[in-house]
């Protein structure tokens, strides 16, 4: 049986060229970089020249450059740190609702700290309005918080109007890059950030390494206390492999984004019109235009998401529904919720995220075998059956 990956957008593949970066560090550079005889001095080496490397992909300085453990902690140093850092300059925040929990939680926290929080509201296609934000804007607020692109339906936010208001009014913003580094372009000027988070695991760098940019002169505050690395602003040992890892994922993935990213909207867009042309009562969630190239969602409505899901696996091919933190909790994802859908609709969710290793033949195969799932299982969906005799559904 084929084996198709489709979960791209949860996790990639270590490859090659970063696991030979990283073996060569297990092997050759295991000095601690703080240690300055010769067997540390090399660590240190790679550690800044990974640094340059990151720097130069998203037009940073080196010297703003933060390495972290994930995209997760980056999106806290900033959030958090960065609001109990400035807190004598106001009380408010602001955010959108469909926000990955890295971020939602981390506002969540800051309210029973005190904050208070708005939750921009998205359009039917996820997306918030910059007159919404404007209209948010306070006297008192500190800290802007809004993603580059959604991790489920794949939304792009207009942020670089969002970030030349925050310069403007000199409030600090932060946007979560993790999804579109490496998709789309990601650049810390003309976005006019004062934070940005990416994660090494999305772009086929290893998993537990992330990067915090931290523009020039701005203030944040350390989650933990121990050591002076990275400017005491994540203590610790550094992960000299990881962060090696990482650097070499980010060059390659900004060298092929323009052939890649091509490449995968022209798969994107075959699946999404095969699913909807093949399979009645389907919708897509998310935009048409101003998608992310490597993410498809759709509903296929009347059916259970996790039945969905696991008809899917037993014919080789793997998805997600919602996202992989929410999979695993029966509530429907807060993202398809905020966008308007109903229980049921949300509930039948499915996101089909693209990567290096998708072929056409790929796609080719899922359109094939997702008709026979939907038919299977709506033929024992009691909602199904309502919808056919035209009764209510609930
Ligand atoms: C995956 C992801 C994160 C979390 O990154 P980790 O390195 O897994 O902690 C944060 N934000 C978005 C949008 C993501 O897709």
């Amino acid at each position: 049986m084929r084996k198709v990956y489709l979960d791209h957008a949860a996790t990639t593949p270590v490859r090659q060229e970063v696991l030979d970066a990283m073996m060569h560090v297990f092997k050759e550079v295991y000095g601690n970089p703080s240690s300055i005889h010769q067997f540390g001095r090399p660590a240190r080496k790679l550690m800044e020249e990974a640094r340059e490397k990151v720097a130069k992909a998203i037009n940073a300085d080196p010297k703003e450059i933060v390495f972290t453990g994930s995209g997760t902690e980056a999106d806290n140093i900033a959030i958090v740190g960065g609001a109990r850092a400035n807190k004598k300059k106001g009380n408010h925040l602001i955010t959108t609702v469909v926000e990955h929990h890295a971020v939602l939680d981390a506002f969540k926290a800051l309210e029973k700290e005190g904050f208070e929080v708005t939750y921009l509201p998205v359009d039917a296609e996820g997306r918030i309005s910059v007159e919404d934000f404007k209209n948010a804007l306070r006297d008192d607020t500190v800290l802007v918080s809004i993603m580059h692109g959604n991790n489920e339906v794949g939304t792009i936010m207009p942020i670089e109007e969002i970030g030349a208001t925050c310069r403007e009014r000199k409030i600090l913003f932060h946007t979560d890059a993790v999804q579109t580094v490496g998709k789309i372009p990601v650049d810390v000027k003309a976005i006019n950030c004062d934070f940005l988070a990416l994660s090494g695991h999305k772009i086929y760098g290893p998993k537990g390494i992330g990067v915090l940019y931290m523009r020039r002169g701005v203030r944040t505050q350390p989650l933990y206390f121990g050591g002076g690395q990275e400017r005491k602003l994540r203590p610790g040992t550094e992960n000299v492999a990881n962060i090696v890892g990482l650097s070499v994922a980010i060059e390659l993935a900004v060298a092929e984004m323009a052939e890649e990213s091509a490449r995968l909207s022209v798969l994107r867009d075959k699946l999404i019109d095969g699913i909807l042309n093949n399979i009645e009562e389907t919708r897509l969630n998310g935009p048409r235009e101003g998608r992310l190239p490597h993410n498809v969602n759709v509903s296929i409505e009347y059916i259970e998401g996790e039945a969905l899901l696991l008809s899917c696996d037993m014919k080789g091919f793997a998805a997600s529904s919602g996202s992989a933190c929410t999979s695993g909790s029966l509530d429907p994802s807060h993202v398809l919720m905020a966008m308007g859908l109903t229980h049921t609709t949300a509930h039948g969710s499915l996101r089909l995220s693209l990567g290096k290793s998708t072929s056409e033949e790929d796609i080719d195969y899922v359109i094939e075998q997702l008709k026979p799932i939907a038919d299977r299982l709506r033929a024992m969906s009691p909602v199904w059956e309502k919808f056919q005799k035209g009764l209510p559904i609930t």
